[in-house]
């Protein structure tokens, strides 16, 4: 035999040998499907909405801005199919206060998020807070998100850090962690004019959904 053919020979053999030993396999015993692990569900509010504008100054509505970045934050998580976003609503429309944190229970949601913009007599006060109802303690589950948002939009924004504070809220009404973020003040001048820059959203944006991610991770 020629090197050729004993090299032809040993090939042979070493396909039937791999046919016989797949044979024997056979039937393969079908492998269930891979276990899909259940999205994580975050509610996400654009404060106010329809009838209620929220605050207007020199024509800018906090209703549109929050909407806007809602709709953005929700886009975000397309790219990570283990987090799955609700929005409470999706376009000019007013929703009963309670009705959103209820939907956030009602869906299993494991945190809520409501996104305004701030206003004040003063145009001097300028930067971004994160607010948690004023039942919440430091070291509380809430109080956790708030700093975790409050952090990653700063950080993303360069925004002046007022902290995490607490107020009397809605958000009472759940037990869920749930903060209410504002995004920047509508009556500080230069905050006034960020607010309007698509770039400036996208960095919001981009900083409540890090936070969302870091906090369920
Ligand atoms: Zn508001």
């Amino acid at each position: 035999m020629t090197k050729f053919g004993a090299l032809a020979v040993a090939l042979f053999a070493a396909v039937v040998a791999l046919i016989v030993a797949s044979s024997a396999r056979w039937p393969a015993p079908t492998p269930a499907p891979p276990r899909r692990p259940e999205p994580v569900i975050v509610v996400v509010d654009a404060g106010h909405g329809g009838h209620d504008p929220g605050a207007i100054v020199h024509g800018v509505q906090e209703k549109r801005i929050a909407l806007e970045l809602a709709l953005r934050v929700s886009e975000l998580a397309g790219e990570e199919p283990w987090i799955e976003i609700l929005l409470t609503r999706s376009g000019d429309y007013y929703v009963d206060l309670r009705e959103r944190v209820g939907m956030a229970e009602r869906e299993g949601a494991a945190m809520y998020i409501s996104i305004h913009a701030n206003a004040n007599a003063s145009t001097t006060i300028c930067g971004a807070e994160t607010w948690v109802h004023e039942s919440v303690r430091p070291g509380d589950v809430s109080w956790k998100l708030a700093e975790v948002i409050q952090r990653n939009l700063v950080n993303a924004t360069g925004a002046t850090d007022r902290g995490v504070l607490r107020q009397p809220l809605y958000l009472r009404h759940t037990d869920l962690p749930a903060v209410l973020v504002e995004v920047g003040y509508l009556t500080c001048p230069r905050e006034h004019q960020l607010l309007q820059n698509p770039e400036y959203k996208e960095r919001i944006a981009e900083g409540i959904w890090r936070g969302i991610v870091e906090f369920v991770r």
